[in-house]
């Protein structure tokens, strides 16, 4: 199994590297060899290199550092996403899959535009803060979380939301929606590490490409 850890030395907040604890760990009792590299600015991402893509989340300021770079990747991205490769990412990572994040600054950071969502800013630097539940259709799952982000997502009418909030805010704190999924592209606000506290979860993504 190789394992991309997108810029895991600039996204990473809440201990969002913990998600690739839990999938090795589970890697490990399946018997899978796995090999994990990061890769980030200035180095090279090639889709045939990989099977499974994990970006994490980050603060603004470490989202606005990686924001150019991140463009250069752009085709071999959409690329892995479009040959069915497991893609997770987080919040920060979730939000720069879309097209833009108007951050708690009001400065706009243009996204990868391979998704159609959008996220803008909360009224005076609210943030969406505390524990999360939603009931994840894809895998007959209810899934549990921590979220925190200043960013509202909307998505668009063809984007399929990853869960349905049960508890907490989701999205946008309005429309139950929770990330999105997409073959098997996940973006997703939950922290947790999502893939620690969700066993099931990460087991049954990690039967996708085996
Ligand atoms: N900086 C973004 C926000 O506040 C993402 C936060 C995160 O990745 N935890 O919405």
């Amino acid at each position: 199994m190789r394992i991309c850890h997108l810029y895991g030395n600039l996204l990473n907040t809440y201990g969002d590297v913990g998600n690739l604890m839990a999938f090795e760990y589970e890697l490990k009792k399946m018997g899978i060899d796995f090999k994990r590299n990061i890769i980030s600015i200035g180095d090279d991402f090639k889709a045939n290199n990989y099977d499974f893509v994990f970006f994490g989340g980050g603060q603004d300021y470490e989202q606005s550092i990686v924001k150019d770079d991140l463009l250069k990747k752009r085709d071999e991205l959409h690329k892995f996403i479009e040959n069915e490769g497991l893609f997770l990412a987080i919040c920060g990572g979730y939000q720069l899959l879309g097209k833009y994040y108007y951050n708690a600054d009001g400065e706009k950071i243009e996204g990868l535009n391979i998704f159609d969502h959008y996220t803008i800013n909360q009224e005076s630097k609210n943030r969406f803060t505390g524990q999360i539940k939603i009931q994840v259709e894809r895998f007959n799952e209810i899934c549990l979380g921590f979220e925190n982000h200043g960013g509202r997502t909307f998505l668009s009418n063809n984007q399929k939301p990853f869960g349905i909030v049960l508890e907490g805010n989701g999205n946008n704190g309005e429309d139950k929606t929770e990330g999105f999924i997409y073959k098997n592209t996940i973006g997703t606000y939950l922290h947790g590490p999502i893939l620690a506290r969700n066993e099931n979860l990460c087991r049954k993504i990690i039967k996708i490409i085996i």
